[in-house]
């Protein structure tokens, strides 16, 4: 692997000075590459550099920027095994995991290429009142001239490239800042965007840990975060020093429900899915269930057979494995962590509940019961291969459950549909699937961002674009005198007229509307 291109040496791990990141490839611990780390001059410099072609990417308007980034979505589509290669190296993910991100990116360029003029193309608005029967009113959508997008490990491409996309489509330059685990991916794309394919100076990253991330946030125009919840406080008090709006996608701790007259194959499959899918490394991630009393104990039966099958290692092209490793060491640590206080507490592991030894950073895909909200892993965001199963008395139970928790991120809801679509509409989040888990982010057309301490601001649907624009309201005088009434000189027939008609517009009563009280 090139420099250039890397992973996180140790001292860049816990924020000590480093000139570079080193890659690990978590499913072995090899050390894949060295990546140069960018200091806040640097960041600064790549923020000018795209600051300056950022307004002829946006004269280029919709069609143009669109016929751009669909040459990026042929390229991933072209490269979509070179990419998930460099993916597979650098997150440990099994290739099915991996090989949802080209796909989900060449989606989200055609789908925000097709929508864009309609959710910020230029808008033409009647005045609500005659009183203004001689004004046009418009409103433009303006990008935010460059949009910073800090990122985490779990979904490299998804979670930088995707945030991007909107961001370009409408107009505004962009610059990201991987996590200093899973830079590789990125890096490559980037370069292709320079060289392969040849677009525009207007999208480049830059490399290194939470002082590189500071160091973007003091620079940019608009910050798009991804990542917990800790650091999405600091990111918002650092913006807050450059009034730079943010929007923050930060964890989940997401609850499924599973009703009495549910399908308990589907449901049982779906959580299974839902729960380790990504080793558990989703922020939508399934990591508690309630199940309605009369049918706990065959759920949980079906749960742990499915759960218990998973193959869990590396693999290649040949998609021979379910579950990977774990990305970051750090999360490994937490996961254990959960786990362990759980069973000290009385939980039991009916699968998994371990970590693997290594070679690499695995640990065992987990279902726990016996599990209560005074532990860990029903409360705090677990991010691994672990779901918690309770059993819930009823649909009232279940729900106060599901909504007892800080965040808000999505959640699922299995059982009849209209029930079930009762119950989901209870549900405290921004995203809730009915008999399906995960598939909302898939959705784009509808917007996802979390309630509570899961987030600020939406991705996907308009507000996923609307909010790199700053709107511009343009009031144009269609006709008019020297002078308006409401101008100088004031006086007190000129008030007056003024006033009788103010007052004959805004009575809803025809004594009022005449100049009489009421
Ligand atoms: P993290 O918060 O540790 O890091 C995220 C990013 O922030 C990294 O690029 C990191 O280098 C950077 N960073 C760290 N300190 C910073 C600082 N002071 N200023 C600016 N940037 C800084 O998160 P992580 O461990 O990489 O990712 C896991 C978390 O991300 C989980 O909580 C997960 O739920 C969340 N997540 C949320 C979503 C969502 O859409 N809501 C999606 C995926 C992951």
């Amino acid at each position: 692997m090139e420099s250039g291109t890397a992973q996180a040496s140790t001292e860049a791990t816990n924020g000590a000075a480093a000139d570079h990141l080193e890659v690990l490839n978590p499913a072995t611990g090899a050390l894949i590459a060295t990546v140069p780390v960018d200091s806040p001059q640097s960041v600064a410099e790549t923020v000018a550099r795209v600051r300056a072609n950022q307004p002829e990417w946006e004269a280029l308007g919709i069609e143009g920027r669109y016929r751009w980034l669909g040459k990026l979505r042929d390229w991933l589509l072209d490269n979509s095994d070179r990419v998930l290669d460099t993916m597979q190296l650098e997150t440990g993910k099994v290739r099915a995991d991996a090989s949802n991100e080209p796909a989900y990116l060449a989606d989200l360029i055609n789908f925000y290429g097709a929508k864009a003029a309609k959710f910020i193309g230029e808008q033409s608005v009647r005045p609500h009142t005659p009183l203004l029967a001689a004004k046009k009113l418009r409103i433009q959508y303006r990008p935010h001239p460059v949009v910073g997008i800090i990122s985490p490990w779990n979904f490299p491409l998804i979670l930088a490239l995707g945030d991007a996309i909107p961001a370009l489509q409408a107009g505004a330059a962009a610059v990201i800042k991987p996590s200093e685990f899973t830079p590789l991916g990125l890096i490559e794309v980037v370069e292709a965007w320079k060289k392969e394919i040849g677009g525009p100076d207007i999208l480049d990253c830059v490399q290194g840990t939470g002082e590189t991330g500071g160091a973007l946030v003091d620079e940019v125009d608009f910050i798009q975060f991804t990542g917990s919840d800790r650091t999405g406080r600091k990111v918002m008090a650092r913006a807050a020093e450059t009034l730079t709006p943010v929007s923050l996608e930060l964890g989940g701790k997401d609850p499924m429900i599973v009703l009495s007259d549910a399908d308990l194959d589907r449901a049982a499959n779906a959580a299974a899915w839902g729960g380790m899918m990504n080793s558990g490394q989703i922020c939508m991630s399934v990591e508690r269930i309630y199940v309605e009393e009369p049918v706990y104990d065959e759920f949980v039966a079906k749960l742990t057979a499915e759960v218990g099958k998973l193959r869990q290692g590396a693999d290649d092209r040949g998609f021979g494995k379910d579950v990977g490793a774990m990305t970051s060491p750090n999360q490994t640590a937490i996961v254990e962590d959960h786990v362990d206080d759980a069973l000290a507490s009385g939980a039991r592991a009916l699968t998994g509940g371990k970590r693997v030894e290594g070679p690499g950073d695995y640990f065992e895909p987990t279902v726990l019961v016996d599990v209560d909200h005074s532990m860990k892993v029903m409360r705090d965001e677990t991010f691994g291969p672990v779901v918690g199963v309770m059993k819930a008395r009823d649909a009232e139970e279940a729900l106060r459950l599901a909504n007892d928790s800080r965040y808000g991120l999505s959640g699922s809801v299995f059982g009849e549909r209209e029930r079930a679509e009762r119950v989901a509409r209870r549900v405290e989040c921004g995203a809730v699937n009915v008999n399906d888990v995960l598939v909302n982010y898939l959705a784009s057309d509808v917007p996802m961002g979390g309630w509570k301490e899961s987030g600020i601001g939406y991705r996907h649907g308009e507000p996923g674009i609307k909010k790199y624009c700053r709107t511009e309201s343009i009031v144009i005088t269609r006709f008019g005198g020297k002078r308006e009434p409401t101008w100088y000189p004031y006086t007190k027939g000129r008030r007056g007229l003024v006033g009788r008609i103010a007052q004959a517009f805004n009575a809803r009563d025809l004594k009022r509307r005449l100049g009489m009280r009421g």
